[in-house]
């Protein structure tokens, strides 16, 4: 038996107590939501202090502690949940948003510049997509794209061909990315990020982990200098609430949070209460959710209506050495989320949708209730038809996000409604 260490506990023993004192609140087990807008100071003297350093007029002493001071600053709810969120992707700080989007184009504002260029993994979610190509070029941002497929060699050369040496400052990228779950190489971005660092300029690496996170996938142990999640997903959990989360080291979540502080961006008590209650059950519902994922995928590949199964699981080093290497090296299970290409086309795909009774049709993911969309005409309908054809959007696909249900249940589901195409 090894010995008892509370600070080798695993996050999931922690997400029910860490950096929450109920000595501090009445006794009680659970945090309360301190909806409050603003907290009354000792004494002038106090106030004086707070300031100080919430506006970095100088360093704080070895003992001092940042006091509340106004919601938009701090707030216990959100600070505990910050805590607790680094816990998992085992990150020195992290900044809690409003929504995922806002968490993304929080970081792209903060280390971007007019003349600045971002190198982003396509496919990207919609909405950042839309934020990198029609809001950073308001600002005089350019964004070049690169394919989720590409070699670190080719990335380089986008890079060089462009002419963008001195000006590239962050690599963007998702993986495994929507709707295929085609993989990206994070430590190979890594290494071109390192090329086009120089003394003057730092290239950041900036990982959306949503599909994974924060369980299966730490892309700052793999390089990765942000993390961002719509925290909406996996985390809330429950289709309930919308939130988003950037983790990384104290220096660029400290400058993340200046800028939220005047964007005024970040998420309410009552969000930051919502999500530490996610937080205990994220472990068993991701577990439970890829669990059941597998279980799916293996009927659907089986199923003579399917023509096709993207599911990580099904990865082999023969058949796909690249992907599999990635996966292998990146990832610590094949997740909850699978897409299919149902026999025929958008017809055979929407009888399907139509059919089903327990899964929930509904963009979004990660919730404890299964949802299945249809990519090509709701998530990815904006697309050009060059670029469904290029990234495997076909009208026949259906991209479905596993839940918490009984298995077989969800099997008898996906069974009834193929019989009916
Ligand atoms: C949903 C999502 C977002 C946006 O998050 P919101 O919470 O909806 O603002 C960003 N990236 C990915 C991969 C997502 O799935």
């Amino acid at each position: 038996m090894s010995k008892y260490d509370p600070k080798k506990l695993r996050p999931e023993s922690m997400m029910m107590s860490y950096g929450y004192k109920p000595e501090l609140s009445e006794g009680a087990i659970k945090c309360p939501i301190f909806q409050t807008s603003t907290f009354v100071f000792k004494n002038a003297e106090e106030g004086k202090a707070f300031f100080e350093l919430a506006y970095g007029l100088r360093e704080k002493t070895a003992t001092e502690e940042m006091g509340l001071i106004y919601s938009r600053l701090n707030n216990p709810d959100l600070e505990i949940l910050e805590n607790r969120l680094t816990l998992w992707d085992d990150a020195e700080d992290c900044a809690v948003f409003e929504s995922g989007m806002s968490a993304i184009s929080t970081i792209m504002l903060e280390f971007l510049n007019p003349g600045d260029y971002v190198l982003y993994s396509n496919p990207l979610y919609g909405g950042t997509y839309h934020f990198v190509k029609e809001v950073l070029s308001r600002f005089g941002i350019h964004a070049i794209a690169f394919h989720a497929f590409e070699s670190e060699e080719n990335i380089a050369k986008i890079i060089e061909e462009h002419g963008i040496q001195n000006k590239v400052k962050m690599i963007y990228i998702e993986t495994p990315a929507n709707p295929t779950n085609a993989l990206v190489d994070i430590e190979a971005c890594k290494h071109v990020a390192d090329r086009y660092t120089t003394d003057e300029h730092k290239v950041y690496l900036a990982v959306d982990n949503t599909y994974m996170g924060p369980l299966w996938q730490h892309p700052l142990k793999h390089g990765a200098d942000l993390v961002v999640y719509s925290a909406t997903k996996y985390i809330g959990g429950h289709s309930d609430v919308i939130a988003g989360a950037v983790l990384g080291s104290k220096e660029v979540i400290g400058r993340v949070k200046t800028l939220r502080t005047f964007l005024g961006n970040m998420a309410g008590p009552w969000t930051g209460w919502l999500l530490m209650r996610s937080l205990e059950t994220l472990k068993v519902r991701m577990t439970e959710q890829a669990q059941n994922a597998q279980l799916v995928a293996e009927y659907l590949q089986s199923h003579p209506k399917v023509n096709k199964v993207y599911y990580l699981g099904f990865l082999t080093e023969k058949d796909d050495p690249d992907k599999y290497r990635i996966f292998k090296n990146q990832l610590s299970s094949a997740g909850a989320m699978i897409s299919f290409e149902i026999k025929g086309g958008e017809k055979e795909a929407f009888k399907f949708l139509n059919a089903l009774q327990l899964m929930h049709l509904a963009v979004s993911l990660g919730s404890t209730e299964s949802l299945v969309e249809h990519p090509a005409t709701m998530t990815h309908s904006d697309f050009s038809p060059e670029d469904k054809a290029l990234y495997g959007i076909t009208d026949s696909l259906v991209r479905v996000s596993i839940g918490v249900e009984n298995h077989a249940d969800l099997i008898a589901d996906i069974k009834q409604a193929l019989e009916q195409v």
